[in-house]
């Protein structure tokens, strides 16, 4: 896979877009600027990697829209080597972008295709501080939490408990709840008991689903 100077130059401008739609993390810029999303999509959208526009990436999943990404990225305010949940590895590009940030990424899908395909992905390019699971986002992953950072990037009916107590305590849960549409919300872990939520914009993402689908 290549990164031309035409793609480096598309990126500058999908970082200007995302700048004038209200995105000021410098760092979370920065990291979408360094990352070559057209990686991550299928061949045949290469062309549109830079539009800042969510796009299929198989079983009827997406990869997020990058104003998306860079919205629930500086929710989280990354800081090197904290470790991240993130819930729905999808193609990866979020999770990169986490690692990018100095993160270590410990990220879950549900879907075995994708987890196959991506967990490879990975591997091929060689982006270090990510490790996939073949799991049910809906309880997170015990025995590495707790989580810094917990990132959840498909829209959950409820909070789930299990990602709730799976924050450390200082830590912080990013997840967008609702049925059709989301309300972005921002959870911080106070104490053993206490947590501060906070909801915030309004976004599409594909369902937060049960269970583990198993390639046939
Ligand atoms: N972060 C992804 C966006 C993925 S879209 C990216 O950067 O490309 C949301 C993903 O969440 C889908 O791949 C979907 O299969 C996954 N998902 C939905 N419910 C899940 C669950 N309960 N556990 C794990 N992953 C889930």
């Amino acid at each position: 896979m290549k990164d031309t100077y035409r793609h480096k130059g598309l990126r500058r401008q999908l970082v200007e877009t995302l700048r004038q739609k209200g995105i000021r993390d410098e760092r979370v810029l920065q990291a979408i600027e360094a990352i070559p999303r057209h990686f991550f999509l299928d061949k045949a959208f290469e062309e549109w990697a830079y539009q800042d526009k969510a796009f299929p990436i198989g079983n009827e999943q997406t990869i997020s829209q990058p104003y998306t990404v860079a919205y629930q990225t500086a929710l989280l305010n990354v800081q090197k080597r904290e470790k991240i949940l993130e819930i729905g590895t999808g193609s990866g590009y979020q999770a990169t972008i986490l690692a990018a940030l100095g993160g270590r990424v410990y990220t879950i899908e549900r879907q075995e295709l994708l987890y196959k395909r991506t967990t490879k992905l990975l591997a091929q390019l060689k982006i270090g501080g990510i490790r996939t699971y073949l799991r049910d986002g809906y309880k997170g992953l015990a025995e590495f939490a707790p989580f810094e950072k917990i990132l959840v990037t498909a829209g959950a009916e409820e909070i789930p408990e299990a990602l709730k107590n799976q924050l450390k305590v200082g830590g912080v849960l990013v997840i967008p709840v609702g049925d059709k549409v989301q309300d972005m919300y921002k959870i911080t872990r106070l104490s053993e008991q206490e947590y501060e939520t906070k909801k915030l914009h309004q976004f599409r993402f594909v369902p937060f689903l049960k269970g583990v689908n198993k390639e046939e």
